[in-house]
């Protein structure tokens, strides 16, 4: 049993109603197929995982395919985003290469590249491409050790590593987020050399995780960015901040103001079928359910968050 903040109570058995909830729906959707190896994927998978901080010691309840690997994908624009907040400093970040808006339009779109001097959030793929480029390092590989290791160390798993077949499936396929980034290098944007960036952003959203590494990921987000099980500060708390708050306005693309109005929790989605979500002061959620919406979001995953939103007393409205 994991106790939230003392009222709400997420226990094994509330978990299991939401999984059998959220099933109910996973056929209405379908695995991302623009990316090759994603499509391939079985649809029919879903689970999550709540790791709770209330106490001394963290305590971790999990359901159905909490366990399952599967790519994190623009979840990872969280991680990139807390390193080259660290390397430039969030008034460079947030001022000269992206904005903190919401853009109404897909996560992949170009169309407002043109009007605008810079991509309008972190979280579409325009903005998680400007923002891979400010990461430090001298080359792509040493950009991606960075990267993994705080990946790890923010799920507080030594052994997540990259899915080299998926990174491939990206890289042949990414021409959309080739033209993104290409177009931001003219524009002055993008720093360095576009195919190291795009390198590093492919194999960034191919990183291989489960729900429960995403919900540890949550769980420092929610608790000011500091490990619950180390107990290591691995977040700035102005960035962990700046986060939540992009996640709640911007994390679940063209779909965040209905995600806002249905659950009300900040969340970051990824087209690998990843939620992450964090409940500040209280727990970290880690949703997977490669079965998506139009908008690439986990069909199964907002409705497990949809029901659990209903049954504990986590209100942010
Ligand atoms: N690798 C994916 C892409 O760039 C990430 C998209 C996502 O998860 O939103 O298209």
């Amino acid at each position: 049993m994991l106790l939230a903040g003392g009222t709400g109570v997420v226990t094994q058995e509330l978990l299991k109603d939401a999984l059998k909830y959220g099933k109910c729906f996973v056929r209405n959707g379908n695995t991302a197929n623009y990316i090759p190896e994603l499509q391939r994927v079985n649809k029919y998978q879903l689970g999550i995982c709540a790791v709770g901080f209330d106490g001394d010691l963290p305590e971790v309840v999990e359901v159905g395919d909490s366990r399952v690997p599967f790519t994190i994908q623009s979840i990872s624009k969280i991680i990139s985003l807390i390193l080259a907040v660290r390397d430039r400093g969030p008034d460079y970040l947030f001022h000269d290469k992206v904005g903190v808006e919401p853009t109404g339009d897909p996560f992949n779109s170009i169309v407002k590249l043109e009007t605008k001097s810079r991509p309008f959030n972190p979280f579409i793929n325009a903005g998680a491409i400007a923002v891979a480029s400010c990461i430090n390092g001298t080359s792509a590989d040493e950009k991606f050790d960075r990267f993994l290791e705080l990946t790890r160390k923010l799920c507080n798993n030594k052994e997540i590593s990259l899915n080299e077949s998926v990174y491939q499936s990206e890289k042949e396929t990414g021409d959309r987020n080739r033209a993104l980034a290409y177009y931001l290098k003219a524009s002055g944007v993008l720093e360095g050399d576009v195919e190291e960036c795009l390198d590093l952003y492919f194999r960034m959203c191919s990183v291989s995780v489960t729900a429960l590494d995403i919900a540890n990921l949550s769980a420092v987000l929610a608790n000011q960015g500091k490990c619950p099980f180390s107990k290591e500060m691995l977040i700035e708390p102005h960035s962990a901040k700046a986060i939540r708050a992009l996640m709640l306005t911007c994390g679940m693309y063209d779909g965040s103001g209905e995600f806002a109005m249905s659950v009300g929790f900040p969340a970051k989605s990824g087209v690998g079928g990843g939620i992450a979500v964090p409940l500040v002061g209280r727990m970290g959620i880690g949703v997977f359910g490669p079965s998506l919406d139009e908008k690439g979001n986990s069909i199964g995953g907002i409705k497990m968050l949809e029901f659990l939103s209903e049954k504990l007393d986590y209100q942010l409205f």
